[in-house]
């Protein structure tokens, strides 16, 4: 009475029930309600939601049975999995088939049960009722049944989807990247593939445009660009949503990867011709080759997004290197431990250098610079470390940190106010906090402190970075009393006629400028006499950083360089440390030392 069903369909259905994951996952509520009720409406004491594997039917829901599975063969709901149609037992002992099966001989007499089918026709298994009596099923109970395995259906379908389609852009999520990968790897491994990471824009500009435009032009945003994308694509071809603003997909198989590359920079110029949306401008594109099998899914994606984070410094289209991949897990790994370093009072501390008044040779303040000691990898330099975090939202809790820390050891040294001020350094980024100077005054007043006793250290780039809003956002610091001083100077590209609008008083000059002057004459000195007048032409106090030997300091004084700061003077150095040195400086200026 049984028909053999073919291997082929069976190993298809087998693997639509392996894709779900449901097998051997623990009970959960939303099934065992469904469950009840089909107990319930047929008066009877056993009901399960029961999967048909290989070689067992397993139950994902049971009332009234202890065991967890039994055995397929002969059991009714392999049957009803297999035909994906509802089928009635009205009596184990009248049928001479079932008669024989575990359930029969462990006493049921009665059956029903009909067939949990998914979206493309394959019979996972069946919700079905068992009793102890013979009796017959009326259609409207099992109409009720047909009803409620079609609920388990799309319970099942509902958790599947979970996290698999992002909500907003409607296409597959990075878990299902991940699956389909693993996939492809088993049907086509050692195939080449290209993975292709699509990164529209940074975090933090993101979260600009939902600041300044409503989080639901955001959504427009990825929605445009999803669109964008799966008309490059095609309709055979996936587009995965990873995270906020980036997509991956995969290449056709063989493409060849500078040959890919070209294609790809010529849709992202035709995408640019067509959007109605700026985004499209800071498009950056990473390109992995890989070999399916061999590297995971999550080492595939990480690649691809470190070569577009290359993209981002070159022309937009970018191949993965593995020694920018490893520099960029390096910062990645950075940027983690210094999320943990800001909540551990033991791995961030501050070190003060001195700064010198050149004609007197009194250290009238001292710069702020932070140091990091990770428990495992040591001293890392602010140099490697500071670049990192000001790209990202950390920005915000570095520099609280640091401003907290020197307003402290401000308020515990105690010195007048007219003879001593601390310098702070800032990042571009700051300049983007709406209540950063709010959180300044308000640190000065518990504290104590007095405005004209703190400094800001602000590069030229980072002020360029948004001309317009630094400038109001420096105003507005200015105006509460703190000296604001241009660090680095120099090095930038800023036009004189721009500095001279940004209400610093101090130009810091960059080390470059000032390290390797030793004598009058001679290429750096005059540019540095240059420097040094046009600065004072436009009313800056002027600062020379790097000052390593004293021929170097005799030249600035010489020059009516204001001040100074650099290892001939005094290095960085812990509180205590600074204290003692600055007791016993000397408080002559580099001429008298010389005499
Ligand atoms: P910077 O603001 O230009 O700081 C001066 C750097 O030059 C310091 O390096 C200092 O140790 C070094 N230096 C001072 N005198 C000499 C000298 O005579 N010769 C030489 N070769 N170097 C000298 P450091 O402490 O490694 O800091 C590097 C950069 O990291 C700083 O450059 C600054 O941009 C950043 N940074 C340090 N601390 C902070 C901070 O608290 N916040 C922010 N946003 N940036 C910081
Ligand atoms: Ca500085
Ligand atoms: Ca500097």
């Amino acid at each position: 009475m049984r028909e053999p069903i073919s291997d082929f369909s069976e190993a298809a259905r087998l693997d639509a029930l392996q894709q779900l994951k449901l097998l051997d996952t623990s009970p959960s509520e939303s099934f065992d309600r469904i469950t009840r009720m089909a107990s319930q409406i047929f008066g009877l004491p056993i009901a399960a939601v029961s999967l048909t594997d290989s070689d067992r039917q397993w139950f994902k829901s049971r009332v009234g049975v202890a065991h967890q599975s039994i055995p397929r063969d002969k059991a009714p709901c392999a049957h009803v999995a297999e035909s994906a149609a509802p089928l009635i037992i009205e009596d184990f002992q009248a049928d001479a088939y079932y008669a024989e099966s575990v359930l029969g001989r462990a006493g049921t007499r009665f059956y029903a049960g009909a067939p949990l089918i998914t979206r493309e026709g394959y019979g996972l298994g069946a919700l079905c009722v068992l009793g102890t009596e013979p009796r017959k099923a009326s259609s409207s109970e099992l109409a009720a049944l047909v009803d409620l395995a079609a609920m388990v259906m799309n319970q099942i379908e509902l958790e599947h989807a979970f996290g698999r389609v992002d909500p907003v852009s409607g296409v597959p999520t990075r878990n299902q990247f991940r699956d389909d990968l693993a996939d492809l790897a088993r049907d086509q491994a050692g195939e080449q593939y290209l993975a292709v990471f699509v990164d529209l824009a940074r975090d933090e500009q993101i979260s600009r445009i939902a600041r300044v435009m409503g989080s639901a032009q955001v959504d427009e945003v990825v929605r445009e660009a999803t669109r964008s994308l799966q008309k490059v694509l095609g309709p055979d071809r996936t587009v995965y949503h990873i995270s906020s603003a980036q997509f991956a997909f995969l290449s056709p198989p063989k493409a060849e990867p500078f040959a890919y590359m070209q294609e790809l920079r010529a849709a992202l110029t035709s995408i640019r011709q067509t959007s109605s949306v700026r985004f499209v401008t800071n498009v950056a594109i990473g390109v992995r080759p890989f070999i399916l099998g061999e590297v995971a899914a999550d080492d595939v994606l990480r690649g691809a997004a470190s070569a577009a984070q290359d993209a981002r410094e070159s022309d937009g289209v970018a191949l993965y290197s593995l020694s920018s991949d490893l520099a960029h897990k390096r910062q990645y790994g950075l940027l983690n431990a210094f999320g943990s370093a800001l909540d551990d009072d033991s791995q961030l501390r501050l070190v003060f250098q001195p700064r010198i008044e050149l004609s007197t040779g009194r250290c009238i303040g001292a710069e702020a610079l932070l140091r990091w000691r990770h428990p495992e990898i040591g001293d890392v330099s602010p140099g490697e470390f500071i670049p990192v975090i000001e790209q990202t939202s950390m920005a915000r809790a570095a520099t609280q940190w640091v401003l907290d820390a020197a307003m402290d050891q401000l308020a515990a040294w105690r010195l007048p106010p007219e003879e001593f001020a601390l310098s702070v350094n800032l990042s571009a980024a700051n300049l983007a906090e709406d209540d950063l100077i709010a959180r300044i005054q308000l640190g000065l007043l518990k504290r104590g402190l007095r405005p004209e006793q703190i400094e800001f250290e602000l590069t030229e780039s980072a002020i360029m970075g948004e001309p317009d809003r630094a400038l109001a956002m420096l105003r507005e610091m200015a105006a509460t009393g703190v000296c604001l001083a241009i660090d680095d100077f120099g090095t930038g590209h800023s036009s004189l006629a721009y500095l001279q609008r940004v209400p610093a008083r101090v130009v810091k000059i960059d080390q470059t400028f000032v390290r390797n002057l030793t004598e009058p004459g001679g290429a750096d000195f005059v540019l540095l006499e240059t420097m040094i007048g046009l600065a004072h032409k436009l009313g800056f106090r002027v600062v020379a950083e790097g000052v390593e030997m004293q021929e170097t300091a005799i030249i600035l004084a010489q020059l009516g360089c204001d001040e100074a700061q650099g290892f001939w003077f005094g290095r960085p150095m812990e509180p205590e440390q600074f204290s003692a040195w600055r007791a016993c400086s000397s408080g002559v200026s580099p001429m008298q030392a010389s005499a």
